[in-house]
């Protein structure tokens, strides 16, 4: 087995389908189809022709002595400059895992699955290919879909052999298959791993998350007149409850259980600055792993804001924009995953992870556990988005011993 191919392929990938600002493997689109025509062709040369499911997703398969089956699963689509491991880096060792195995029968089915339009990027919509496979995507939410330049997401798919109404049917084609274990390799897209200084990380699972709009009413008020004792600043009260919402997270956050929340929006009306704000409006996102200390971290924040609000004279209401129940990763599967990274760099942290992955949607079908690899600066959906050529390599070398493992585990 060689990592160093892995890397030649992601170089030899990068060249083809990017430009001076990066990446340009938009799913559905020629250069995304050109990405895929050339991993065919790697694929061939392995003697596998890929198959395509109702929701688009390409499946090449190594049969091995049983049907069971442990598939290894990333995307090739990116972001319009996007960096050359987002994605990629999970097929290609797939691509490697395929090769390591070839030529012999290995004990088990192997398969490498591309899933189509994992960034969303496109229509707004993530993970889609793996969520119609998974049966958690709904036809009704993305029907309507249209990109930036006015085509509608059933034509993109139309014109790539997908239709959008039958893209369920890719169910039956996951369900048909005995999966023994699902594994992702990635990189980490954070600076965590960075902020230790190792090459590679065991992901415990993904966060759950909890965004809700907060909506403060007080009542604007002239700045010169208005003695401070006198005001309901809707502004001040959201501040106040905002730092409340840090000192949560802090609270709920332990070595092993990092927990995160952010105010990533505030507006504030009329938005003079001679007026005391009348209304502001917050966004809170927060994120946890176990879904227990999620809802308490909810529930202190609600709790918080009531008080902070009752305190200023305001009102304050909450509206849910979205959820996501955590997703963590199977345990047995964590342990060997902790093996392989600690036989291969000496170290193994355990890391959650914050984006949601295409794994995240196999959890409840099958046992899951990703890999991280180091992200230089912490960056990724940009072309600056690298790993030290070392840490990469060593990281690919874990993953590939974990797929070993993983095959000849009982
Ligand atoms: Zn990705």
């Amino acid at each position: 087995m060689s990592a160093h191919d892995v890397v030649a392929n992601l170089k030899e990938l990068a060249k083809l389908t990017s430009t001076a600002e990066g990446a340009q493997r938009l799913a559905w689109g020629p250069v995304w189809r050109d990405a895929r025509q050339w991993f065919n062709g790697k694929l061939a040369a392995l003697g596998i022709t890929s198959e395509i499911d109702a929701a688009g997703n390409s499946w090449a398969t190594l049969k091995g002595a049983s049907d069971r089956t442990v598939i290894i699963g990333s995307h090739l689509d990116s972001v319009p400059n996007g960096g050359w491991l987002d994605g990629a880096l999970g097929v290609m060792a797939g691509l490697e895992a395929l090769h390591m195995f070839n030529g012999q029968q290995p004990p088990v089915t192997l398969k490498v699955v591309d899933w189509a339009d994992e960034e969303g990027a496109r229509f707004g919509r993530s993970l889609l290919g793996s969520s119609a496979a998974a049966g958690s995507l709904q036809i009704s939410e993305v029907e309507h879909l249209i990109d930036k330049t006015g085509v509608k997401l059933v034509d993109a798919l139309r014109e790539n052999g997908v239709e959008l109404s039958r893209m369920h049917e890719s169910q039956k084609y996951l369900k048909a298959i005995d999966a023994k274990a699902y594994l992702e390799l990635h990189i980490e897209q954070g600076p965590v791993l960075e902020s230790m200084n190792k090459s590679t990380g065991v992901v415990q699972g993904t966060f759950g998350v909890e965004r809700h709009l907060l909506r403060f009413v007080g009542q604007a008020a002239h700045s010169g007149s208005t003695p401070i004792p006198m005001r309901r600043d809707s502004f001040l009260a959201a501040a106040e409850s905002a730092l409340a919402f840090r000192d949560i997270a802090n609270k709920h956050t332990t070595p092993s259980a990092r927990v995160v929340c952010t105010v990533g929006t505030v507006k504030v009306e009329p938005g003079i600055v001679t007026a005391v704000p009348g209304v502001c409006e917050i966004s809170l996102d927060q994120r946890a792993l176990d879904a227990g200390v999620l809802a308490k971290m909810l529930a202190e924040a609600r709790a918080a804001s009531w008080t902070i609000a009752a305190k200023n004279n305001v009102s304050v209401e909450w509206k849910r924009i979205w959820q996501i129940d955590p997703r963590p990763f199977d345990q047995k599967l964590i342990a060997l995953c902790d093996q392989a990274v600690r036989e291969v760099t000496g170290d193994a942290p355990h890391l959650p992870s914050g984006p949601l992955h295409d794994a995240a949607e196999m959890v409840p079908h099958m046992p899951v556990v990703m890999m991280f690899a180091y992200s230089a600066n912490g960056l990724s959906h940009c072309k600056e988005e690298d790993t030290p050529e070392a840490y990469l390599l060593k990281t690919i070398e874990a993953f590939l011993l974990l797929v070993k493992k993983t095959v000849y585990s009982t």
